[in-house]
């Protein structure tokens, strides 16, 4: 049995679009996709809270990709009040360190000899950037798959290969990927 401290911790895990981001990229497709945290359960449910079909599909396209893994399973909920995650877009994102194409934001409880527990999150795709930028549907759905994979509680990897490269546009979900998640949700 292990016991929670009482206090619920936030963080903030901005994305970066490539124009805003120095070279110190790993080419090795074996380098390992770090994790911070999980959810108490690899059943997690999900709301998408936003007007727009066009990234409604987005979002369900990287759910998807994560289900598709084995290793969680995510299943839409109506009210964002059974939702653990929300996944929604906003008109702009921008902070005094610059443009975002995306971020996620937690809640969770530290635990004391392991991974911190997940308790809600909140994945946010930054429409305007993503669009100035050219960004494909399919690239959407790579940033949108890369903000879902931090509200899992996958960090940032430092291969080029992995959906989660801080300023990931092409890559979706990769073999180092889907393993840093199995890891997480072994037991
Ligand atoms: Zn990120």
């Amino acid at each position: 049995m292990t016991f929670k401290s009482l206090k619920i911790s936030f963080l903030v895990i901005f994305t970066m679009s490539l124009a805003f981001i120095g070279s110190t990229a790993h080419a090795d497709a074996a380098v390992k996709t770090p994790s911070w945290g999980h959810w108490e359960s690899s059943k997690i449910t999900y709301t998408y809270s936003g007007s727009s079909k066009y990234y409604q599909k987005i979002w369900k396209s990287a759910v998807k990709k994560w289900n598709k893994t084995g290793a969680v399973k995510l299943k839409a909920v109506k009210s964002q009040k059974k939702a653990d995650i929300v996944l929604q877009t906003s008109a702009s994102l921008s902070t005094q360190k610059g443009l975002f194409t995306g971020y996620t934001n937690y809640s969770f409880y530290n635990h004391q000899d392991e991974d911190a527990e997940i308790v809600s999150a909140n994945s946010t795709l930054n429409r305007d950037l993503l669009t100035s930028f050219s960004y494909t549907k399919k690239q959407r759905t790579n940033v949108a798959t890369h903000e879902l994979g931090h509200a899992l509680g996958l960090s940032h990897s430092k291969s080029r290969r992995s959906v989660m490269y801080a300023s990931n546009r092409y890559e979706s979900i990769s073999h180092q990927d889907k393993v840093a998640l199995e890891k997480a949700y072994a037991d």
